[in-house]
């Protein structure tokens, strides 16, 4: 479904994706400034949400839905198998179709970001923030009462395995334990960056919003952004600007820059495109968390459970643990359960527990296939592959805490037998949570591998900016929704002349 407004010839600011952090970073623009700003997305914007025209699909809670995806998956990366990345093409972007789980990670993690020549961006900067994410997104505690049968057997077995009770997900302070996750779920409805940003904003005379438009590239002349080119049915316009802003997420941001002629110099000469600037970090430091899962075949207890209850959410339930690898932070290890209606997607078992790398140092890739703006970029996850082996090992211990909580007597029961997979070594079996980031790192100038400032500035191109998860430098240590749309708001802050904490005291 297409917006009914009409694509202008010339804005102020163009935001590039509707996702969390295009939607976050449009709908602070449009409130708090007179600019006209243009929000393209190029998949359909179904409104706001009072109007009742999103598909249920989206809007249900329960369980992660395929029908707005890209279809970007690792070809022929790795061996033996293809892994998929699952990405929304929707306004509202990967939060329009995410697990909900609301994590803001540690304040290690963004203290960590300021350490390395990013000011402003350390945890006291940032908490406001998530105070305003927290709002926005609705985000709730879930009690112990509304868990399954299948989760209030998982933190029990948790609790045996030595994890506290814990359901701090979206505080900062959060140390190792496991309970019952927060939620950024409305009385069952998964409440998207669409929902939480532009629904407030939707009626603001400088703010245009289009979806279904696909963003080619950026025309720059003398170093200076002058406008975007885009297609919409097959069908090229430009539309002049002064400032672009791109949220297209972190293999669609590098993606675009890419295409526009910025990035390794050699990639571009390689696929015939002109040099606009050379930054070797384009689509480098590709960061996710990998993940170590067991699969089991769920007791018929279990999967008459699943069946007679229709509010059952799939995740719900997370446990934090400390690897021996673990750096300052609290803690290094997801331990999370599927068991639900998510069961549902073709290849996956009734109940599966999953163990994640919460701090990865493997770096991935994300290239161009080719120039044309339709073809979906390439992904190389390249898992498991940093030098000291790290991943590895926190893997594996990941893996041995998901074995002891499947052992435990009344866990077992629930669970039922469990589905081997062949294995042949750990790296093969590694799926990921769906966490890409780093691809536009935000770093100073005299970092090779940085792309953006700590004003998300693209560093040698004026008026060209990145706001979503691709500008992490390093990833934090949790769910990383919240955090990519405190990390757009940041950014929003800065070009509104605003602190952090006066900008979330008015957002
Ligand atoms: C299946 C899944 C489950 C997840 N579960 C959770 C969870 O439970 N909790 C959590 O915190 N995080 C979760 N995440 C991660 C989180 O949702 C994402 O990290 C976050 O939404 C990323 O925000 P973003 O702005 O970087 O990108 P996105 O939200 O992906 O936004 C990018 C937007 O840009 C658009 N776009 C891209 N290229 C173009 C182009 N050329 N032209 C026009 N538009 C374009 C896309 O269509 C998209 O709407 C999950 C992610 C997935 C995929």
């Amino acid at each position: 479904m297409a917006s009914s407004q009409i694509l202008p010839t010339e804005v102020h600011t163009i935001v590039v994706g509707g996702g969390t952090g295009g939607a976050t970073c449009a709908g602070l623009l449009a409130a708090h400034s007179t600019e006209s700003i243009l929000l393209l997305e190029a998949g359909p914007d179904y409104g706001p949400f009072q109007g009742g025209t999103w598909p249920h699909d989206l809007l249900d809670a329960r369980a992660i839905p395929l029908s707005h995806d890209w279809g970007l998956n690792s070809g022929d990366f790795c061996r033996d198998r293809v892994i998929d990345f699952p990405r929304a093409r929707v306004m509202g972007g990967c939060s329009a179709h995410n697990g909900c789980t609301a994590s803001v990670g540690a304040r290690a993690d963004y203290d960590e970001w300021e350490a390395a020549g990013n000011a402003g961006w350390g945890a006291a900067a940032m908490a406001p923030l998530l105070d305003l994410m927290r709002r926005r997104f609705r985000v709730r505690t879930l009690t112990v009462g509304e868990l399954t049968m299948a989760q209030a057997a998982f933190m029990r077995a948790g609790h045996a395995a030595g994890l506290p009770f814990a359901d701090d997900l979206d505080q900062l302070e959060a140390g190792v334990g496991i309970g019952p996750m927060t939620a950024n779920i409305v009385d069952g409805t998964r409440w998207n960056s669409s929902f939480a940003f532009i629904d407030p904003v939707r009626h603001r005379q400088n703010l245009t919003i289009l979806g279904e438009v696909m963003v080619d590239r950026i025309m720059i002349e003398q170093g200076e952004v002058r406008g975007l080119h885009v297609l919409i049915n097959g069908e090229a316009h430009l539309v002049r600007c002064a400032r672009v802003i791109l949220a297209g997420g972190a293999y669609g941001s590098p993606a675009i820059l890419l295409r526009s002629g910025i990035g390794p110099a050699g990639d571009l000469a390689a696929q015939q495109i002109e040099i606009v600037a050379d930054l070797p970090g384009v689509g480098g430091n590709l960061l996710d968390h990998p993940c170590v899962q067991l699969d089991f075949e769920g007791s018929p207890d279990f999967l008459e459970a699943v069946r007679t209850n229709p509010r059952h959410v799939d995740e719900q339930t997370v446990g934090r643990a400390k690897s021996d690898l673990c750096d300052s932070g609290p803690y290094d290890i997801h331990a999370f359960l599927v068991a639900g209606a998510n069961s549902g997607h073709v290849g996956l078992p009734p109940i599966t527990l999953y163990g994640g790398a919460m701090r990865a140092k493997s770096q991935g890739r994300v290239t161009l296939r080719d120039a044309s703006p339709l073809s979906v970029p390439l992904v190389d996850p390249r898992y498991c592959t940093d030098p000291d082996g790290h991943d590895h090992s926190v893997l594996s211990q990941a893996k041995d805490l998901l074995t002891a909580i499947s052992a435990e007597p009344g866990f077992a029961k629930v669970l039922g037998k469990a589905q081997p997979r062949p294995v042949v070594d750990l790296a093969t079996e590694v799926v990921n949570y769906c966490h890409p980031a780093g691809t536009c790192k935000m770093g100073p100038a005299r970092d090779p591998q940085a792309v953006v400032g700590s004003n998300g500035a693209v560093h040698g191109v004026s008026g060209l900016y990145v706001a979503d998860a691709s500008v992490m430098p390093t990833i934090t240590r949790g769910n990383i929704n919240l955090p990519t749309a405190a990390m757009a708001a940041r950014i929003a802050a800065t070009m509104l002349g605003m602190t952090p904490d006066v900008l979330a005291a008015h957002g």
